[in-house]
């Protein structure tokens, strides 16, 4: 429809290039994937360092383009932002999460579930009150849900993000912030901000094991953050050394494909039950 149109080519003029009908169409796709609940959602274990125990999953959603094939979501996240379908991907991401926990619960399997959120959607009011309601249905505790933001989501709007996140606190849901590092927020800001949680960006956390300088940051940003009383995640973990080196510095949790890939949902649960039959 005209206004549609209208829309569409308003928010794209900018980078109005060669690509652009291309990311109109894969707009439209996205939109149809989403209309059709065609959308995926992998799991990615985190890991107790202490005893190698799975401890939480991050949610990352999948799309599988019938012609493309796997589109990655750096690739359609933000268009899906920039077409103001976040809302829509978050609450599909939300629920089709918080079943599969509520399946795992079931099976006597108790983790913690960290669910992206954009930027943008940090400062959307809308936020707590979908994130209440998913839980309530699923019947999740709110203690189980941790929302990760990024340090330009934190940053954009102080005023609404305090307001959102306060709420978010309320219900008792944690927040980690993500890719922490490569933004410009100060570990004390955050803390102000009552954020529970970092996950130290894997540009820092891949070479540790390797890399005196990666090493020193790494360590004391989870120092400072442990003194803070903040939990702390590394991604990007790819090998035994990195984990070493995590584990010596006094990280609590890691997460990266030398402890396991993002898979399915059965899969994980699979790995839950191996772990308790160990
Ligand atoms: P992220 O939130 O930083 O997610 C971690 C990314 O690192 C994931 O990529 C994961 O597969 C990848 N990764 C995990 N372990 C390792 C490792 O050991 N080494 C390396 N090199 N990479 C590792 P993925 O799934 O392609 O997601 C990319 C980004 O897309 C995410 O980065 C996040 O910003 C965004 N994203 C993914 N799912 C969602 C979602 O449901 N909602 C929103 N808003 N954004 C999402
Ligand atoms: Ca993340
Ligand atoms: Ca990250
Ligand atoms: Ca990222």
């Amino acid at each position: 429809d005209a206004k549609g149109e209208r829309g569409r080519w308003a928010t794209y003029s900018p980078d109005h290039d060669v690509n652009s009908v291309d990311r109109l169409q894969l707009i439209d796709d996205l939109r149809t994937a989403l209309d059709a609940d065609a959308l995926g959602v992998a799991f990615q274990p985190q890991v107790r360092v202490a005893d190698g125990r799975t401890v939480g999953v991050e949610a990352l959603v999948r799309w599988r383009h019938p012609a493309r094939g796997d589109v990655p979501p750096d690739v359609f996240v933000p268009l899906a932002e920039n077409a103001g379908m976040i809302p829509r991907l978050t609450a599909f991401v939300l629920d089709v999460a918080l079943a599969e926990l509520a399946r795992w619960a079931a099976d006597g399997h108790e983790v913690r579930l960290a669910v992206n959120v954009a930027a943008r959607q940090l400062s959307d009011l809308a936020l707590p009150p979908l994130v209440a309601d998913t839980l309530k249905r699923h019947g999740v505790p709110a203690e189980n849900l941790v929302i990760e933001v990024t340090e330009t989501g934190i940053l954009s709007d102080p005023v609404r993000v305090d307001v959102v996140v306060r709420e978010l606190r309320r219900l008792g849901v944690g927040i980690a912030v993500d890719d922490y590092g490569t933004g410009n927020a100060s570990l004390s800001y955050l803390k102000r901000l009552d954020v529970d949680e970092l996950k130290i960006d894997k540009t820092f956390v891949v070479d540790m094991a390797r890399r005196p300088e990666d090493f020193i940051i790494v360590r004391s940003t989870v120092s400072m953050a442990r003194e803070l009383g903040l939990r702390v995640v590394a991604e990007g973990v790819e090998d035994a050394a990195t984990s070493d080196a995590l584990s010596a510095v006094g990280c609590d949790t890691v997460q990266g494909f030398f402890h396991g890939r993002p898979a399915p949902g059965p899969q994980v649960l699979e790995r839950l039950r191996a772990e308790a039959d160990a």
